[in-house]
């Protein structure tokens, strides 16, 4: 059966695979346009790091407040980083945090607000900022999901005081699993430095963990070969009932936490020449698509706003209400055609958060959750599969 990921992610060749050595960071970093990146092994490293340095900077404060709906790794790394989370509700219909809330929440114990690029769109920095800086604390962009994503002239990550991209499976550039962290600060940046010394050791069997899974997705990562590794699992724990496991999301409270081999920095760094074409002809299709998207009535897709150009790993909409969101997951699911949730609850509602996040009503977050789906923007979704799911949503958006 065929089987199409639920994210662009760029695919490997068996030629990036050549033993090596190559300055991967430093590559990004240029491609970027920045002076310095911080390689981690993940994109919650990258947090931990982030957010250890940025408390002993100014450990009178503990507290990092979030959006409610978002990867439940950084409600793990808040908490790994020995830090207070403050929750903060959705604004009504978007991913972005709402910002009434956003003020009543942030105060002197309040050490970062982490604005979300969620599905390569492109967050709004700036009111994490100006509340951020009335107040003395930090503003971490979680960029995790939209590498290549900018800002008017500038990638994200440079507008507030740091920023982390994740290079995990699934978000485009991948090493299996990294993390990549940017400041544009010069004080932070050195404080990254000395809590990565402080925090992150070499591991060798986790070292072939990721290789022998590099490897791995390298092979697998392709239509005729993903219903494998990615397909099956996925339709197996939704007949469990257990949408939370279909997704991912059920992660355990391990953080690891150790140096990216030399050889898999090489293969990043030989992928990398391909990311920008790549990221063109995503960004191209999803213009189309988005355009589609909107004709449907009873349907919010998230675009770009004016100013700004996002990576597109996927498209991000929402339904009007969550009966007529599972009518269309009913059929779409399990279909083998890229189509997804991203997280499955606001993050109280995981099982395994409940000791570390606090229950609060968040209607905007739990709204969201219950009424968004997602729409893979691999380039091996065609566009007449693309249009059998229109005529699906379509149905049941009605
Ligand atoms: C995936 C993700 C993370 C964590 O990144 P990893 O590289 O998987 O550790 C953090 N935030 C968001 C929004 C994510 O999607």
């Amino acid at each position: 059966m065929r089987e199409l990921p639920p994210t662009a992610g760029l695919p490997l060749r068996l030629t990036d695979l050549w033993p090596g050595r190559a300055p991967f960071a430093q590559r990004v970093a240029d491609w970027l346009g920045v002076e310095h990146l911080q390689l981690e092994c993940s994109g919650t490293a990258a947090m931990v790091v982030a957010l250890r340095a940025m408390h002993r900077l100014r450990p009178q404060r503990d507290e990092v407040i979030v959006p409610a709906w978002t990867c439940p790794l950084v409600a793990l790394a808040i908490h790994r980083a020995g830090l207070k989370l403050r929750l903060c509700d959705l604004a009504e219909d978007h991913f972005d945090m709402d910002f009434v809330q956003l003020c009543t929440l942030a105060g002197p114990r309040t050490l970062a607000i982490v604005p979300t690029h969620l599905a390569g769109r492109v967050a709004d920095v700036n009111a994490a900022l100006d509340v951020a800086h009335r107040m003395g604390a930090y503003v971490l962009e979680d960029a995790a999901q939209a590498l290549g994503a900018k800002h008017g002239e500038h990638t994200v990550g440079l507008l507030g005081d740091a920023g982390f991209f994740s290079l995990a499976v699934g978000k485009g550039l991948t090493l299996f699993e990294g993390g990549l962290l940017l400041t544009r600060d010069p004080v932070l940046r050195d404080a990254f430095a000395a809590s990565h010394d402080a925090t992150i050791r070499p591991d060798v069997k986790m070292d072939w963990q990721r290789a022998l899974e590099l490897v791995g997705y390298t092979l697998a990562y392709r239509p005729s070969l993903l219903s494998l590794a990615y397909g099956r699992p996925l339709r197996k724990a939704l007949a469990e009932n257990d949408p939370v496991a279909a997704v991912g999301d059920d992660f355990g409270p391990d953080i690891p936490l150790h140096t990216v081999s030399e050889w898999r920095q090489a293969v990043g760094a030989r992928a990398l020449p391909r990311l920008p074409a790549f990221l063109d002809a995503t960004r191209a299709q999803a213009r189309r698509r988005v355009e589609r998207l909107r004709q449907i009535p009873g349907i919010t897709v998230f675009d770009d706003r004016p100013g700004q150009q996002g990576a597109w790993p996927f498209l991000l909409l929402t339904l009007q209400n969550e009966t007529k969101r599972d009518a269309a997951l009913k059929t779409l699911w399990t279909a083998g055609l890229g189509v997804s949730r991203l997280f499955i609850h606001a993050l109280p509602d995981y099982g395994y958060l409940r000791e570390i996040v606090a229950d609060t009503p968040l209607p905007n977050a739990r709204s969201f959750a219950a009424r968004s789906l997602t729409i893979t923007n691999s380039l091996w979704l065609d566009d007449a599969t693309f249009e059998s799911i229109c005529a699906a949503l379509e149905h049941a958006a009605a």
